[in-house]
């Protein structure tokens, strides 16, 4: 059986952000230990089924220009880590 590598922050990013995904990267839908990704046919948008304020509070403690550099690249410059999901600053 394949293992897989603990998953980074840049990786778990690059995730589409699916109701299913957990913060390990992986499907609670359908017991995968990582997501396929963002061509899944099972992809649902909307409210978690599991708590992501870990991941949340990690990218929080990110410097203010790391948190910047990934707002831009994988969320139109918004931060869904934050309250609000605003556009920081
Ligand atoms: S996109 Fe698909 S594989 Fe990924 S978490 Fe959602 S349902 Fe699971």
């Amino acid at each position: 059986m394949r293992k897989h590598s603990p998953i980074g922050d840049e990786e778990m990013l690059s995730l589409p952000d699916c109701r299913f995904l957990n913060e390990k990267g992986g499907c609670e839908r359908l017991s995968f230990p990582r997501c396929t990704g963002e061509k899944c046919t099972f992809f649902s948008p909307g409210e978690h089924i599991t708590d992501l304020s870990g991941w949340k509070s990690r990218l929080s403690l990110l410097s203010e220009e790391e948190q910047s550099r990934i707002a831009k690249k994988y969320y139109g410059g918004k931060r869904p880590w934050k309250d609000g999901g605003g556009d920081g600053v």
